[in-house]
Formats: structure tokens, C-alpha cells, sequence
């Protein structure tokens, strides 16, 4: 699919990398508030606690009998995956427990894709924990696409059971290059501790276009007009007053490096330190603690309606 992808041209191959739909104006709200907290623990120079959280790692295989029929390698390539995330997320002050991996073979199961009831009746069968609980799901996504994760939300029970994150096993350590270092579930991670693209909201909001605007919420990620691939040294999409006029950016070329780009594994390397900070804020408002709100008497977050949180259907 990515062959058939480059012949595409950019829109078709900015889907392939990652499949995570753009946030609800719920969670875009939640990072407004988040800014302006972290902002104002900036102003008096606050010192933080030191961070550290260990998030219980549920990882579930989905196995047919058309895709994946050596899966011989597997349990190494998963072991090797969550050295990956802990390497990568080491200086966050995350780190990852691989507490259980099931292989689930179900010929039902072809394509995860997202909004699907496949997508809801995998992940509603074999889920586990609570919202602090990752559940790293391996299986074809269909469309060409290597992952997607859902935002924290104010979730019902049935985007509580969506919660997770979706790879292509091909994007496991030893899968198909370029996307076989092991990123793209860093990067889908990233989403799923609440951070955007760093090219968000890209061309294809029609409220919000390219460089202007909110871009990912986070101030120090330069301004990204669209998603970049390979790794184009000194790109820069965004320039003069579409960068300085925005609140949510600062001047500089393209954060080709960061992992919340689409940029080939090898050529992504970090996250900044207002992602860092983001990500902590936003685990311990939206992820310690919760419960879905069919389940407990009150909470702020228990309101009616909430839907699917940033599951992107
Ligand atoms: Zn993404």
C-alpha cells in the first residue's frame, strides 16, 4: 500500500502514515486550558515535581489466515518494540510495563480500521485495565495505514473500550522500511498521551489552514504547514508572519525530528520539552483516576453526551 501510496501524491500518502482523526473540540478545549495552567506555573516559575509514571502495557496480536502467517518472530519483535517506547519516552518520565501479550486469531478480524465494528468488537473483546492501561493492538488497518490511537477524553463506556492504540505489524523493530525502527507506536503513543501532529491542523482544515492558528497547542514546536516525509533537512512550510502572528508556535525550520511528524523512523528523534510537559499535565488531569461514566456516581468529566473522545470516526 505504500508503494501505491507514493503514486498517490501527498494527501494520500500524509493518510498512510497515520490514521488518528483530528481532535474534538472537547480535547482541543482541554489544551487550551492546559496551556494556560502550564503557562501560568511557568510565570511563577514553579518548580515541578519529578515526574515518573509506569503505564501497564497491554499488547494483543491479531492474527488471520491471509496476513501474518509467520508470526514465528513475533514475541521478540514485541519485546524489542517496548525497548523501543521506553528509550524514546525516557526522558518524559514515562516508562512502559509489558504486563501481558495475547495472539488472537480470528478471520473476521481482516482490517482494525478506525470507526469500523471490527475496530470496536476487537477491542471491546480483549481490552484490559483501567484508562491509565495501554492497549497496543497489532493488525492490518486497511488503506495503507500504519496506525492510529485514540486522545484522552471525556469518554463513555463505549469510547472507553476504543481507547487504545492501532500498528500495522510491519511497523514492528525488524517490519518494512522506512517504518521499521518501531516509531510509529511512539508516535501513536504520543496521540494517545494527548499530543497532536505537530503540523496540526495540516491543509485539510477548512477553519484552520496551514500555518496559522493553534497548530498543536504546544508553543515551542515551530509552525508546520503540512506533514513532511523522508527527512528534508532545513524544510521550512511556514515563514514571516504566518509563523510570528502565531500564539501557539515559535520561528524555526520544520520539526522534521519530532515524532509527532510523518518523517521516516530513523529521522525521528524527539519530543520538545512543552510536548514533555503537555503529555504530564494532561495524564494527570485526564488518565489517573478516570473511570468511564457509566460506572461511577460523579466526576466533572461524567457529563452526558461526551462521545468517542479522538478516535477520529
Ligand atoms: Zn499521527
Amino acid at each position: 500500500m505504500r508503494v501505491l501510496s507514493v503514486l498517490l501524491g501527498l494527501s494520500a500518502l500524509a493518510a498512510a502514515r497515520c490514521g488518528t482523526g483530528n481532535p474534538s473540540d472537547n480535547v482541543k478545549a482541554h489544551h487550551k486550558a492546559f496551556q494556560d495552567k502550564e503557562d501560568r506555573e511557568a510565570a511563577r516559575s514553579a518548580t515541578r515535581d519529578v515526574f515518573e509514571a509506569t503505564i501497564d502495557t497491554y499488547v494483543h496480536v491479531i492474527l488471520t489466515n491471509s496476513t501474518h502467517g509467520n508470526s514465528s518472530s513475533l514475541p521478540d519483535q514485541i519485546s524489542e518494540q517496548i525497548d523501543v517506547l521506553n528509550e524514546n519516552y525516557q526522558k518524559t518520565g514515562f516508562s512502559f510495563n509489558l504486563v501481558n501479550v495475547s495472539y488472537t486469531r480470528n478471520n473476521r478480524w481482516q482490517a482494525i480500521t478506525d470507526g469500523s465494528t471490527t475496530e470496536y468488537e476487537v477491542k471491546s473483546t480483549l481490552r484490559r485495565g483501567d484508562y491509565t492501561a495501554l492497549n497496543l493492538y497489532y493488525g492490518t488497518i486497511g488503506g495503507g495505514i500504519l496506525g492510529y490511537a485514540t486522545f484522552p477524553d471525556d469518554v463513555s463506556e463505549q469510547g472507553f473500550q476504543v481507547d487504545g492504540v492501532v500498528c500495522d505489524p510491519q511497523t514492528l523493530p525488524g517490519g518494512e522500511a522506512p517504518y521499521d525502527l518501531g516509531i510509529t507506536a511512539v508516535h501513536e503513543v504520543g496521540h494517545w498521551l494527548n499530543l497532536f501532529h505537530t503540523f496540526q491542523p495540516g491543509n485539510d482544515d477548512p477553519e484552520i489552514p496551514g500555518c496559522f492558528g493553534h497548530g498543536d497547542y504546544i508553543h515551542d514546536t515551530p509552525a508546520e504547514g503540512f506533514a513532511a516525509f523522508g527527512c528534508p533537512k532545513r524544510r521550512d512550510t511556514c515563514k514571516g508572519t504566518d509563523e510570528s502572528n502565531n500564539d501557539f508556535s515559535v520561528p524555526g525550520d520544520d520539526p522534521i525530528h519530532n515524532f509527532m511528524d510523518y518523517t521516516d523512523d530513523i529521522c525521528l528523534t524527539q519530543f520538545t520539552a512543552g510536548q514533555i510537559r503537555r503529555m504530564q499535565s494532561s495524564w494527570t488531569e485526564e488518565r489517573a483516576g478516570y473511570v468511564p461514566s457509566g460506572s461511577r456516581v460523579s466526576s466533572r468529566r461524567a457529563r452526558p453526551g461526551s462521545g468517542w473522545g479522538g478516535s477520529g470516526v
